[in-house]
């Protein structure tokens, strides 16, 4: 099954097209896609698949514009240096350990969204990713049951400001959750339609230049090892995610650094699950200066 978001209802592929989940199955799918996820686990693709009543007016998946698969994930997690590409390439060893970041919710936008760039310091950098999507609640679940609890995988991009990142000590969860950091899509694709979940290739172009390809097969730590090790202290709800980390090819690691600039296009793609394309654009002023004097001058 492929899941999308259109206008924030749930929406499913099928065949060329894109049918609205509650509208095709009579209301028995919720039209919120965080409510719909359990059930899509609990009900599995036959179940699904028979419920569904093709619409020959429905739109074809290009003629609209899909948001964010899963709008609103309660907790994103994302992970260090698991590819041996990538930790090699940043002159790291490959840790013993996981190490663990979270990105904030807010950050999520979807595959055609466009990621804004602060300006002034800001060092913008892309991280291709294959992104895990959690389909039930997960609670201290071992290794081997672990992929039961999995929905499906999407890609991901884990944009981070290098500048901010490295300052410090350290910002890691600031300097990955940006508003825009976080894009997703295009569609959720279920684990029954993954060939070989533990071996899919993941690709970046930058103004359709290759710049990252790797395989999760490069993996340091497996996705049924990290989900298992999260859900020891963090129930894992319908709707999270898990950003599985990058493979080499970042911009922070070239030389010269290559950051990304206003009119970039970003393509994000994951073997059997689709292609994203966020492109970047410098972000406005925004907000009025908070004024000089006035009733905020009280010291
Ligand atoms: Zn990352």
């Amino acid at each position: 099954l492929k899941l999308a978001a259109v206008g924030g209802r749930s929406a499913i592929v099928f065949g060329e097209r894109l049918l609205d989940l509650e509208l095709t199955t009579g209301g028995v799918l919720p039209a919120d896609p965080m409510l719909a996820f359990p059930l899509v686990v609990e009900l599995g693709r036959d179940g699904i698949v028979d419920l569904v009543a093709d619409d020959p007016n429905a739109p074809r998946t290009d003629e609209v514009r899909l948001g964010a698969p899963v709008p609103r994930p309660q907790k994103i997690f994302g992970v260090g240096l698991n590819y041996r590409s990538h930790a090699a390439e940043a002159g790291l060893e490959v840790p013993d350990e996981p190490l663990i970041f979270t990105k904030l919710p807010s950050a999520i936008i979807g595959p055609e969204d466009d990621v804004l760039l602060p300006g002034g310091p800001a060092e913008v950098d892309w991280e291709a990713e294959l992104v895990v999507v959690i389909g039930r609640r997960a609670r201290r679940i071992r290794p081997a049951d672990a992929w039961s609890y999995v929905l499906g995988f999407m890609c991901g991009q884990d944009i981070s400001d290098r500048a901010a990142q490295h300052k410090g000590r350290g910002q890691l969860t600031i300097a990955k959750s940006y508003d825009t950091f976080a894009p997703i899509g295009p569609v959720v694709v279920t684990l029954d339609e993954v060939s070989n979940r533990d071996d899919v290739a993941v690709r970046c172009r930058l103004n359709d230049s290759e710049v990252q390809a790797g395989r999760t097969a490069d993996l340091v730590f497996s996705i049924s090892d990290l989900v298992s090790r999260l859900s020891a202290h963090h129930t894992l709800e319908p709707g999270d995610l898990l950003f599985t980390g990058t493979p080499s090819g970042v911009g922070l690691t070239r030389r010269p650094p290559r950051f990304l600039t206003d009119g970039d296009i970003l393509e994000t793609e994951v073997e059997g699950i689709g292609t994203m394309r966020n492109r970047c654009v410098l972000d406005s002023p925004g907000l009025d200066p908070v004024p000089a004097t006035g009733a905020c001058d009280a010291t």
